[in-house]
């Protein structure tokens, strides 16, 4: 286990914290992979909470993230730095429409042809430039530091480890504390982190614009971000391809308009 716990007599007698810190953990530089989401949301708050040691929490941004998430990153960045760690925000290399719509592609069936167009379940490029981005800053990071990273899976989602493993140093806190998804909720719940209630209306929280999401979600936005699904109808301009394969934006705006309102978001 890499987590390292305050020595509370020494910070105590030093005025200063300091780690209790095995041979193994000795010389480590740990940092924290925040999605954002509830899971590393719960890493992150427990690790603070119990004071164990970590120097840098790191965060991508893909541009398209809903406002409450904005609210919700910039309230963990002020409580981070507060506590003197390093709060590194990664912007992808271009904006998200770049990618959708203007980048040419030099490689495979489509070469020369530009633009990836909208992300589905066989194509999700913009995930692929979110780990990227992501495994290019633990490159330049593991050159300076031998790096620790703790990553929110929880303990219901054993087998994501699994499917996780490649020469970089990982632990996965949420399943050593043996908390499952929901009790990552809870608890950042419990530490007054509800991200302005988003979970009470997506099962998942993500990009504004993702057509992965539940009909239900999207129709959220519809009705309640008309701001947001101006700029989805702007980026689908630049689109090769229609918003998912069974509804156009189009579609779904007449299917939003017309259909009686459903009890429940959770039912599409
Ligand atoms: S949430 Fe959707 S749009 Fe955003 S990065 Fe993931 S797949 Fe892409």
């Amino acid at each position: 286990m890499y987590m390292c716990g305050l020595d509370e007599f020494i910070s105590d007698m030093t005025g200063t914290q300091v780690w209790t810190l095995n041979e193994d953990q000795r010389g480590k530089y740990f940092v924290v992979s925040l999605s954002g989401g509830k899971d590393s949301t719960a890493v992150l708050l427990k690790l603070l909470e119990h004071e164990m040691l970590v120097h840098e929490v790191v965060y991508v941004d893909t541009g398209k993230e809903m406002p409450e998430m904005a609210k919700h990153i910039g309230r963990l960045r002020d409580q981070v730095e507060a506590e003197y760690i390093q709060f590194t925000q990664l912007q992808l290399e271009k904006p998200f429409e770049y990618w959708l719509g203007k980048h040419v592609k030099t490689k495979g069936k489509h070469k020369g042809k530009k633009g990836y167009g909208w992300p589905d379940h066989m194509n999700r490029w913009c995930t692929s430039l979110k780990i990227q981005t992501l495994k290019r800053y633990y490159k330049q990071l593991t050159t300076e530091h031998e790096t620790v990273e703790f990553i929110g899976f929880a303990a219901d989602e054993i087998q994501r480890t699994e499917n996780n493993k490649d020469s970089r140093i990982k632990e996965y806190p949420l399943v050593l504390w043996d908390m499952v998804e929901e009790d990552a909720l809870k608890y950042c719940y419990s530490q007054g982190y509800d991200w302005g209630g988003l979970y009470d209306k997506f099962a998942r929280v993500s990009c504004y614009c993702c057509p992965l999401s539940r009909l239900s979600e999207l129709k959220y936005v519809y009705k309640n971000y008309p701001e947001l699904w101006q700029d989805m109808k702007q980026m689908d301009v630049k689109s090769y391809r229609q918003f998912r394969s069974d509804y156009s934006l189009d579609d779904l705006e007449l299917k939003f308009e017309t259909e009686p309102e459903r009890l429940s978001l959770f039912t599409a």
